[in-house]
């Protein structure tokens, strides 16, 4: 089986691919609140043309890809995508990211084609302020009602928070008990200083580790691997859930970095934060043959930067905004 390598000797195994820039929530890290413009129907890569570059991401030795967005269900056909996406051959994983309203019809379906994995968004318990949040009409309810639907019919679930100072710190203890007690995996994300990510003053994560050890009970390490990204994951002595975090600001781990990013609209992104990248939508619309699409694939894995620069960063390379490139 080929491997692909950047310059950095980091093997690059995973593609996050956002099947669009659209949401039908306006999360207040992520997207403002009206007035986003979105990108027009035929800039963005036709499921044709995603599944032509996943067919050679996979004969690259890349075979597992997250399926995000935007909110990616509520792209017309996402099902049948992943469904496409599954059956190429080279591909062994395929997960989903969601806010989770617009899932539950699909779930038996996403567990039919053997989903490799769900995250699901959930910031707060508490209707009024998961609303604040997220500025969606949407609630909480319908999130846990769907985590439950999706387990049952069989499907690994993770629940994702993103904790904020002044606005969800709060509820991270509720959010603790419920998914130690439930049985899920809570995953802490830190937040960004990415687009209006920049505007949110993130809870640091020892400070939620402590919170959990005070309250719930000493965190052990999960000895087994519970996903293929970078988030280290905690067992909590007595509870059958578990914690994970994902600290991209204060554990920095690009030197474990095995992704990269295809934007909706065919940028290959090499890094988050950097503009690196190729654009393969000229290249796929102007007739290349596999061959000079392999070739700019590699590429633009080559030129993956060393790692992100956030610290540094003058807001010139983060001023893009979260929901067009998928997190
Ligand atoms: N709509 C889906 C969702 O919210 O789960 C998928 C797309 S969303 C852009 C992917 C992930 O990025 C989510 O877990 C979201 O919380 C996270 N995210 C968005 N903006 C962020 C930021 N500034 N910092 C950290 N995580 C962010
Ligand atoms: Fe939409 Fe996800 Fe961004 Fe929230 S974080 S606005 S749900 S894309």
């Amino acid at each position: 089986m080929p491997s692909l390598f950047d310059s950095f000797g980091r093997k690059i195994d995973y593609v996050r691919l956002s099947i669009t820039d659209r949401c039908n929530f306006r999360c207040i890290y992520c997207m403002p609140a009206n007035g986003e413009k979105f990108i027009p129907h035929k800039e963005i890569l036709s499921y044709e043309e995603i599944l032509r570059l996943c067919r050679l991401f996979a004969g690259l030795g890349i075979g597992t890809f997250k399926v995000t967005g935007g909110e990616p269900l509520s792209r017309k056909g996402a099902v049948d995508f992943i469904r496409d996406l599954k059956s190429l051959p080279g591909v062994e994983q395929v997960t989903l990211t969601s806010n989770g309203a617009l899932l539950a019809p699909h779930v038996e379906e996403l567990a039919r084609i053997g989903l490799g994995g769900l995250n699901i968004s959930l910031n707060s318990l508490r209707p009024d302020n998961y609303r604040t949040i997220s500025r969606a009409q949407a609630g909480p309810d319908e999130v846990v009602q769907v985590l439950d639907l999706a387990r049952r019919a069989g499907i690994r679930v993770k629940i994702n928070v993103v904790p904020m100072r002044g606005r969800n710190e709060e509820d991270l203890e509720e959010l603790t008990r419920f998914a130690l007690t439930r049985g899920y995996i809570l995953r802490f994300i830190e937040v960004m200083p990415v687009g209006l990510g920049q505007a949110q003053q993130g809870v640091a994560p020892n400070e939620t580790k402590r919170m959990i050890e005070e309250r719930f009970g000493r965190l052990t390490p999960a000895d087994e691997r519970l996903g293929k990204g970078p988030a280290e994951h905690w067992r909590v002595e007595g509870y059958g859930g578990g914690v994970g975090f994902i600290s991209a600001v204060s554990d920095k781990f690009c030197a474990r970095c095995n992704r990269v990013r295809l934007t909706s609209s065919g940028f290959l992104k090499s890094c988050l934060h950097h503009n690196a990248g190729i654009e393969l939508k000229p290249l796929l619309r102007q007739g290349a043959d596999d061959a000079a699409l392999v070739t700019a694939i590699e590429e633009a894995v080559r030129q993956k930067p060393a790692a992100h620069a956030f610290a540094q960063d003058e807001r010139r390379q983060a001023s893009f905004l979260m929901h067009s490139v998928g997190g």
